[in-house]
């Protein structure tokens, strides 16, 4: 039993059969707890070019027709399409495979089998489990303590080494009467599984079972990238990858995102993560503090709006009267003040004015520039006093 997406995993369309179809109902996760049931059909065909999910590798997306697949299935040998319109059985359709989606899914894939073999033939690290991300960074689950960066960085180079000699990789399969079947039996094969298996042969580095969809070539892969790596479950690490196209886009994300950090501070990439960082760090540290005050007042002289702002968002507004300045403690600054909208709304213009300052604000949230910064006691005592009659209210 093979799909034709798995006998040609470059083939992107395909001519089939409706053979039935019948009423169904999805549930969807949109990320975030947000579930979703969507009423439609299931559909099956003679054959696919979409890949249900398998091996680790999700599945596929793409058309039936006009009709889009939101989700493709196995149920034993078929694969289940779900679409929201009826299609008719008998009918002949025009299968296409959301293509970008597959392909970068077959390089992650790929990707995995390879830095699998390497970690196991230059450092005998067993793989235990991997996972395909959306659109991020994927995982490889080593049966290892431990993984140094130099060991991650040879298991880097070897698998680009092995990308630019152009290995092909093959697909074959093995039936039950085939001598190798009994061997590759013994490597772990379901004891429910019936029928021939099949084998991705990446040829001279390594032979595995498995359902997915891989590339034909390691040029394929384009290039692997071991971003690092970090402690997994109990004595296993995991190793964080990206192979192919996602890396380039990944390349210009991040260029970007420096760019635009870089452009927000003028004063270079590093002194900004180290503000980042200590902001959630402060936050936190708030956080932990078994009796908590109702006001948390702070002033860093080398902060920003920014610093002020992950503060305030990290410990939250709903609670606590947040008051935070930066700035020369002398001269001028910046000023936040945010909490429950009853008190700020109407706190936030007197503590700017304290403040000799221009400022404005909404929704529990005050802010502005501050000339006089030497007044700050002055603003900080107006604030615990109004927060402390509340308290007692
Ligand atoms: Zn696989």
């Amino acid at each position: 039993m093979a799909f034709y997406c798995q006998e040609d995993s470059y083939a992107t369309e395909l001519s089939a059969e409706v053979v039935s179809c019948t009423p169904a109902q999805l549930h969807t996760d949109n990320g975030g707890g947000r579930k979703e049931t969507l009423s439609g059909y299931n559909v099956t065909l003679t054959d696919t070019v979409l890949f249900p999910e398998g091996g680790g590798q999700p599945d596929d997306r793409g058309t039936i027709g006009e009709t889009p697949v939101l989700r493709v299935t196995r149920r034993g040998p078929e694969a289940v399409h779900f679409v929201t319109s009826p299609l008719e059985p008998g009918a002949r359709v025009l299968v296409k495979v959301d293509w970008q989606r597959r392909f970068d899914h077959m390089q992650q894939h790929s990707g995995q089998h390879l830095i699998t073999a390497i970690a196991d033939s230059l450092y005998g690290y067993k793989t235990t489990s991997w996972e395909l991300s959306r659109g991020g960074r994927s995982t490889i689950e080593l049966d290892a303590a431990a993984v140094s960066a130099q060991q991650a960085g040879a298991i880097e180079e070897e698998a680009n080494r092995l990308i630019r000699r152009r290995v092909p990789v093959t697909v074959r399969i093995i039936g039950t009467d085939d001598p190798e079947f009994e061997q590759v039996r013994s490597r772990g094969l379901p004891d429910d599984h019936a029928g021939p298996v099949r084998i991705i042969d990446m040829e001279g580095v390594d032979a595995n079972m498995c359902c997915g969809t891989h590339v034909a070539n390691l040029s394929d892969l384009q290039a692997v990238k071991i971003l690092g790596t970090e402690k997994g479950k109990k004595n296993k690490t995991n190793l964080l990858f990206m192979a192919g196209g996602r890396l380039l886009q990944y390349a210009g994300r991040s260029y970007g995102a420096q760019r635009s950090l870089t452009a927000l501070l003028k004063s270079g990439p590093e002194q900004h993560s180290l503000l980042r960082d200590l902001a959630v760090l402060t936050a936190r540290d708030f956080k932990t503090r078994p009796q908590r005050d109702k006001l948390f007042s702070l002033h860093r002289k080398e902060g920003d709006n920014e610093f002020m702002n992950i503060i305030a968002n990290e410990i939250g507004t709903e609670v606590t009267v947040l008051f935070l300045t930066v700035g020369d403690e002398k001269a001028s600054g910046l000023f936040l003040l945010a909490g429950p909208p009853t008190i700020v709304d109407h706190l936030g213009p007197q503590v700017c004015q304290i403040l000799d300052g221009k400022g404005a604000g909404k929704a529990g949230r005050f802010q502005g520039k501050a000339n006089k910064m030497s007044r700050r006691g002055e603003a900080e005592t107006l604030l615990r006093e109004v927060v402390s009659a509340r308290g007692e209210e």
